[in-house]
């Protein structure tokens, strides 16, 4: 049934973690550019490898190729596999997307296997580049964990996108813009009652386009016990109450300094051009 209680604790930190100091937790943030981790009663320590976050074995396949984790994957993981919900204040290119992904993909492959247009993981992005840049991540993941994901987005046909749904007994991670989601919600194709794990990318930026209309009717389609798991480049209120609205006493993670808002790992460089 739709409704079935599902497992969202997967992680018991390992004893050379839980044995930290507060001064050694600190410091090993500080390494990571880890400037807050707010709303944890017991406080959990950022990984140091992949081993650490306690996924299978078999997902350990999709990072292998992986030096380490990122700073927001290092924090991100103990908060989002103890079944948390979280904020996570991070710009892209961070390893955001394996941040929630190897959540995600731990939830799914905990559960019966789905079916067509009835995803577990619906994680929504602003637009179309963005999506299909994420879906590319779960393409990749999904390669070595055998879980499907189908990217939904408007401005291209939809019989495509209804295919890819229906192909291969269906897909666990919808990866979607509003609009179009909305769209195959209304025609019946995309039901959202099993959605266990919710992901809101990008959502200042999303809220800018005008989306939380959409947002408030998609969130209200999922399962109401889901988690749901933010990312956001800024903090403003407008954010925050959308936060207050749709998550449950999320624990918030910000890498890096206030209000920055491109990745400091990435040289930027800019042309004024006339
Ligand atoms: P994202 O910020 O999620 O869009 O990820 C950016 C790119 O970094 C993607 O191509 C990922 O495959 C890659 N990536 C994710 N995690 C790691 C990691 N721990 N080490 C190296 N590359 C990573």
């Amino acid at each position: 049934s739709t409704s079935s209680a599902f497992q969202r604790v997967f992680y018991e930190p390992p004893k050379k973690l839980a044995s930290m100091s507060a001064k050694d937790v600190a410091a090993a943030r500080e390494t990571l550019a880890i400037t807050q981790v707010e709303g944890l009663d017991v406080d959990l320590a950022p990984v140091s490898t992949f081993e650490d976050a306690g996924f299978s074995k078999e997902l350990l396949r999709v990072t292998a190729n992986f030096q380490k984790p990122s700073p927001i994957q290092a924090q991100s993981w103990p908060i989002v596999m103890s079944g948390r919900d979280m904020v996570g204040i991070a710009a892209t290119g961070s390893g955001k997307t394996l941040a929630f992904g190897m959540p995600a993909l731990t939830q799914i492959r905990s559960q019966p296997p789905c079916k067509p247009g009835q995803p577990i993981c619906l994680v929504l992005a602003p637009t179309r580049e963005l999506a299909q840049q994420t879906a590319k991540v779960f393409d990749d993941a999904g390669e070595a964990s055998g879980v499907r994901c189908v990217c939904v987005y408007g401005g291209a046909p939809k019989y495509e996108q209804k295919n890819a749904m229906k192909a291969g007994g269906g897909a666990a991670v919808i990866v979607a813009t509003p609009g179009r989601l909305r769209d195959f919600m209304e025609e019946g194709v995309i039901k959202l009652d099993r959605v266990t794990m919710l992901v809101l990318d990008e959502a200042d930026r999303m809220l800018d386009l005008g989306f939380e209309p959409e947002i408030r009717a998609i969130a209200g389609a999922t399962r109401a016990d889901r988690q749901t798991v933010m990312f956001s480049a800024t903090w403003p209120m407008s954010v925050q109450s959308l936060a207050s609205e749709f998550m449950c006493n999320p624990v918030r993670v910000r890498i890096g300094s206030e209000g920055l808002k491109a990745s400091q790992s990435i040289t930027q460089i800019v042309e004024v051009v006339e």
